[in-house]
């Protein structure tokens, strides 16, 4: 039986990642069984299948925090000189990381500081595509924004869809799209795409 809520539920860290880039299709893969993984996820799945028969790193440790609300499992943890940084991994053919990223890492260090109970403040997120890693500076902002993601999902309910994204090209390849119908809906009911760029279409 699908679960009308999350309250009480610890929020996975990819699920702040999804529903940075879009609420809507965060709902959808929450709530419906048959939208396909995309092909990212699959993507970077295998890549870390391969690199965890190398040897070499603290890899895939879980953590979860009753009081940040959150678990998740953390691609590699750096340790050098008595500090841990956790990193992760991305595909990233774009050539660069995004926000939602940022929130993934941040996560992250929160849940690693708490199990360590000292102070992360930087996390790695290392691009495939460029065999670059960036240093990510866990600010305020970005613990702010972890507290208010895990609250907002947490407080989802099956009942109330999310707007569309208000930034329609995040729209192209999207896996829930044939459920969201965003062109669909900006030619039939115009007034439910107003502000989310989908109206140009109507
Ligand atoms: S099609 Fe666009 S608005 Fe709909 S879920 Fe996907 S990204 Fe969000």
């Amino acid at each position: 039986m699908t679960r009308t809520n999350f309250r009480d539920e610890l929020v996975h860290v990819s699920a702040l990642q999804e529903y940075v880039y879009c609420p809507r299709r965060y709902y959808y893969q929450r709530y419906h069984d048959q939208i396909a993984t995309p092909y990212e996820l699959v993507d970077g799945r295998s890549k870390h299948a391969a690199q965890s028969r190398r040897g070499g790193w603290t890899r895939e440790r879980y953590f979860r925090s009753d009081t940040l609300g959150l678990h998740g499992k953390i691609d590699l943890v750096e340790s050098d000189r008595g500090s841990l940084t956790p990193i992760e991994r991305k595909r990233a053919e774009s050539g660069d990381y995004y926000p939602s990223d940022e929130v993934q890492i941040a996560a992250y260090c929160l849940l690693l500081e708490e199990a360590i109970g000292e102070p992360v403040n930087v996390g790695y997120i290392y691009l495939y595509s460029t065999d670059e890693r960036h240093a990510i500076h866990i600010t305020e902002e970005h613990r702010d924004a972890v507290s208010k993601i895990v609250s907002r999902i947490q407080s989802m309910s099956v009942d109330s869809i999310p707007p569309f994204t208000d930034n329609p090209n995040k729209c192209n390849g999207c896996s829930a799209r044939e459920y969201c119908m965003p062109a669909e809906t900006a030619q039939l009911e115009p007034e439910r795409a107003q502000g989310t760029g989908w109206e140009d279409h109507a």
